[in-house]
């Protein structure tokens, strides 16, 4: 069976680095991202030159229709999907809860928590006997954050995150007799324009002395944990987090 790979946010950080990961080992990739088109391009360049046949798709995650659509275009020009990465993220300024608005909190929850939840519901549509489908994987895209909390700074990413865990614990158990895993890697400061969208895009650098190994980690380190979840190799691993946060 063809390896078929959809990685939402794949145009940028640790999801372009999965998805020229993934071309190095064999998949098809969907490249799916929400405005840069260049960006998207330049990475679907990459991986193709690697080798791999590959599509760049735009679309909200957070928008069902957008979703069915991005599907649709990988059943026809890729083949049903057999691994999904549910990556794109987002997050606020960094702020007290107090100066939070209604449109940021719900802005964070509906990528952070929505997205993955529709795009595996569309997966899941493929992936599963019940549908004709042969089984498959889903790894989520978390955070440390999940399990720190985020004070200070963004507690309504943190509890987004800590909601698409609890979503990788229930679908895990839901799908564990289809053939579907569902795994979540966390990782803590990694070196990607992320952290821009937080006001502060030298963040990871400066905070290097507070993280145990006293690096930042690169997008490549948490790809290979992403694609390792995906592998055979992990074929008894579901419902599993792995942490790639040098000790944090
Ligand atoms: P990034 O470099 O900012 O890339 C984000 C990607 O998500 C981009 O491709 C972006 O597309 C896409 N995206 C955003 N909203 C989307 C939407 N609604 N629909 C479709 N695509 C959307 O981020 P990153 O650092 O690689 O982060 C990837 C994941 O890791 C996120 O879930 C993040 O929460 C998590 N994470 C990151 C860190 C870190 O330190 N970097 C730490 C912990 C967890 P456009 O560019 O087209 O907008």
């Amino acid at each position: 069976m063809d390896k078929v790979i959809v990685i939402t946010g794949g145009s940028r950080g640790i999801g372009a680095a999965t998805a020229l990961l993934a071309a190095r080992q064999g998949y098809k990739i969907c490249i799916n991202y929400l405005a840069d088109d260049a960006a998207a391009h330049e990475v679907l360049e990459q991986v193709r030159a690697l080798g791999a046949l590959a599509i760049s798709v735009r679309a909200d995650v957070s928008n069902e229709d957008e979703v069915i659509s991005l599907f649709l275009r990988v059943d026809q020009e890729l083949g049903p999907v057999t691994a999904l990465v549910n990556n794109a993220g987002t997050v606020g300024h960094k702020s007290r809860l107090e100066e939070m608005s209604e449109f940021r909190v719900l802005h964070t929850l509906k990528t952070n928590v929505l997205g993955p939840i529709l795009c595996a519901k569309h997966a899941v549509l493929r992936m599963s006997p019940r549908y004709g489908g042969q089984g498959g994987n889903i790894v989520n895209v978390s955070s440390v954050a999940a399990r720190l909390g985020s004070p200070g700074e963004y507690v309504d990413y943190a509890a987004s995150k800590g909601a698409l865990d609890a979503f990788t614990i229930g679908l895990s158990k839901e799908l564990a007799g289809e053939g579907i895993r569902v795994n979540a890697v966390r990782p803590g400061y990694i070196f990607t324009d992320f952290h821009a969208l937080s006001g502060d895009p030298g963040r990871v650098s400066k905070l290097e002395s507070m993280i145990p190994m006293g690096r930042g980690g690169r997008p490549e380190e948490v790809a290979e944990a992403i694609v390792w979840l995906l592998s055979d190799k992990a074929s008894y691993a579901t419902g599993t987090f792995v942490d790639m946060a040098g000790g944090r």
